[in-house]
């Protein structure tokens, strides 16, 4: 096995320990909700939940894939459940909340892999939240992409993310079951349908990939017509899972920001604890507002 390499400096947990990031949490038991901040045991949870920000994972915690990056229990997951759009609103309004980013595991064994559900939770969020701002972050929807794409008309989202992750030469490894061009696809045929919804997606750095490659896969991205971007650092939740490769300087990151703004990106968030959802609102309130 690999020796494992030095978490360098510019990694810092933040113990959380206000009253809000309590308070939070208690509100999530009590509505029988998730979050990936919690599931993913992400760097940025102190900072999020004291912030007000979460991101909430609907249609339960078990994936039908197993990406060996991720924290995600693999297995059969349980059907939608009826009740979640409801709670979810109930809670968004609860917390007050003028942006939420709603997420999902990969649902290969439902037959629109959830779009339905999505569409559910965004309107019943709206319901409860007008002025709200929703961005969903999807999963692939491989093999069913025609049906989710035309269900989500029912209710578009303001921002619309899906993850690519990792560049293509290591999709096979760390990306079992998903592939690298029906991603891009998703993501323009999404952009073609609705037109005024920004796209947006996001990679992890660390897991084997050259800066090259990360350069060509931004290029991919706008010549797919995404808008937005994320890079943040890979971690690695545990000892069974991938092993960080290299930690990018705080530097280089701020490099590849450089080269998103020259490559047209709308916005772009690039650090070492930059997430997926990390300052959503601030990056999304610069494209939408
Ligand atoms: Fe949650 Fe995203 Fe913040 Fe992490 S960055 S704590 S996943 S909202
Ligand atoms: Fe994790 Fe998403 Fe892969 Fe499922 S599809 S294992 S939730 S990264």
């Amino acid at each position: 096995p690999q020796p494992m390499l030095r978490k360098p400096e510019w990694i810092r947990m933040k113990v959380p320990d206000s009253a809000r990031f309590q308070e939070i949490k208690q509100v999530l038991r009590d509505n029988n909700l998730h979050t990936v901040c919690e599931e993913a045991s992400c760097p940025n949870i102190g900072e999020c939940f004291s912030g007000g920000t979460a991101t909430f994972m609907i249609l339960g915690d078990i994936c039908t894939r197993r990406c060996p990056f991720c924290d995600v229990a693999h297995g059969k997951p349980l059907p939608p459940d009826p009740n979640e759009p409801e709670n979810l609103a109930r809670t968004i309004a609860q917390m007050k909340l003028r942006y939420v980013v709603v997420t999902s595991v990969d649902r290969d064994d439902l037959p629109d892999g959830g779009a339905q559900h999505f569409v559910d939770c965004i309107r019943a969020i709206r319901a409860q939240s007008p002025a709200i701002k929703i961005e969903i972050l999807v999963p692939d929807f491989r093999g069913r992409l025609d049906i989710s794409l035309k269900i989500l008309r029912e209710a578009p989202p303001d921002v619309m993310n899906h993850n690519l992750e990792t560049v293509p030469r290591l999709y096979k490894q760390a990306r079992p079951g998903s592939d690298y061009q029906h991603s891009l696809d998703l993501l323009k045929q999404f952009g073609e349908l609705y037109p005024t919804v920004p796209t947006k997606s996001g990679l992890m750095l660390g897991l084997g990939e050259t800066d090259e490659e990360i350069l060509e896969v931004m290029r991919d991205l706008r010549a797919h017509g995404v808008s937005m971007l994320t890079l943040g650092q890979y971690l690695q939740p545990s000892v069974h899972h991938l092993p960080v490769l290299r930690y990018v300087t705080p530097e280089r990151f701020e490099w590849f920001k450089q080269q998103a703004d020259a490559m047209g990106f709308d916005n772009s968030a690039s650090g070492p604890m930059v997430r997926s959802s990390y300052h959503a609102d601030q990056q999304a309130h610069a494209v939408i507002a």
